[in-house]
């Protein structure tokens, strides 16, 4: 028989964990300090490695292309503005 039991998955370690004696907690660390060592090197568990933002970079080339051909129709409307 079937249940509505949801699939089992691991647990999600989120929190933060001290790069220099691996003290774990899962609300942080008071002033962002580990509380064990006074580390301030503080990680972040359960979070995928930070993954770079493309849309910024990718609208500036846009742009860039935008204005070329702007640039390129504007002289060519000059040439034929010349011609006639
Ligand atoms: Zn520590």
């Amino acid at each position: 028989m079937t249940t509505g039991k949801a699939p089992s998955r691991p647990p999600a370690r989120a929190g933060y964990q001290c790069e220099d004696c691996s003290h774990t907690s899962s609300r942080g660390f008071p002033g962002g300090r580990c509380p064990g060592c006074g580390s301030f090197r503080i990680r972040r568990l359960g979070e995928p490695a930070p993954v770079e933002p493309p849309p910024a970079r990718r609208s500036f080339r846009l742009a860039l292309l935008v204005a070329l051909w702007l640039l390129l129709a504007w002289k060519i409307w000059n040439a034929w503005l010349a011609l006639g």
